[in-house]
């Protein structure tokens, strides 16, 4: 059966390298974007560079509406979804909670935990009314090691909703264990991406640095390596399970 799999917010960052490693191991890949079609599109054009399968497709996942018709999209030019990476997230500038408007925290909490809700219920709803004997799915979440620190005067908000997507990580891997379908997540800090942009300090992951035990930030493909590897058949007895890709911290 064919490796099919959505990742979201596929076109920057950790979405981007594991798209691109997922597209060279043979699974067929939809790069969902929000705004940045360009960086989408060069994702799609290095996977099918490299001989993989690929297409972009602009939806936000942290609306139904938007969600239902990204796995229709994909169902049509691929087939049914196998596999998902919940990985779209976004932050907003560094902040104590006091300051915090209560426009902010539901902007996060939609993005980064309406998104894994409404996308995991739209896959397994689909997997699941699939022959059962095709069923070997997985879903990966792409928390953050601020679920566990919580995050204190940067953004209580986005670490807030990372511990929500760990919570719906556990428990949703236990209701799909019986269906052989496995839900993990990771659990990057201090990788180099854009996101540190929005949060209003580039440099943060730099100037943090000497903090960390391995004394470097980390590389969005060293996230997707541990995503692909959550993925695959050779985690196939792992779920319910986090890996923390934060450098020792
Ligand atoms: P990034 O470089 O800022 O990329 C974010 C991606 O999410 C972009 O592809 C963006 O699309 C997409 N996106 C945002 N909101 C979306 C929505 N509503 N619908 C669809 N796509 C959406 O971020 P990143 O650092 O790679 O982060 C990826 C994930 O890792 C996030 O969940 C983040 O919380 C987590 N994480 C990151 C770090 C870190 O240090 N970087 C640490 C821990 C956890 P556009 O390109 O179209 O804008």
């Amino acid at each position: 059966m064919n490796k099919i799999v959505i990742v979201t917010g596929g076109s920057r960052g950790i979405g981007a390298a594991t798209s691109k490693k997922l597209g060279a191991l043979g699974y067929n890949v939809c790069v969902n974007y929000l705004n940045n079609v360009s960086a989408a599109n060069k994702v799609v054009k290095d996977i099918i560079e490299q001989g993989g399968k690929a297409f972009a497709y602009q939806a936000d996942v942290s609306k139904e509406r938007e969600v239902i018709a990204l796995f229709d999209s994909v169902e049509q030019r691929f087939g049914s979804v196998t596999h998902l990476v919940n990985n779209a997230g976004i932050l907003f500038k560094q902040s104590s909670l006091m300051n915090m408007d209560l426009e902010r925290f539901n902007k996060v909490i939609q993005a980064n935990v309406i998104s894994c809700f409404l996308c995991s219920r739209e896959y397994i709803q689909r997997i699941l009314a699939l022959d059962g004997s095709l069923i070997n799915g997985a879903i990966v979440n792409v928390s953050s090691a601020a679920s566990r620190s919580g995050a204190p005067f940067e953004y209580i908000d986005y670490a807030a909703s990372k511990g929500a997507m760990d919570s719906l990580t556990k428990g949703l891997s236990l209701e799909l264990a019986g269906q052989g379908i496995r839900v993990n997540a990771v659990r990057p800090g201090f990788i180099h991406t854009d996101m540190h942009t929005d949060g209003g300090e580039p440099d943060r992951v730099d100037r943090l640095s000497s903090q960390i035990p391995l004394q470097r930030g980390g590389t969005a493909e060293e996230v997707a390596n541990a995503i692909v590897w959550l993925l695959s058949e050779d985690a196939s007895y792992v779920t319910g399970s986090f890996i923390d890709i934060a450098g020792g911290k």
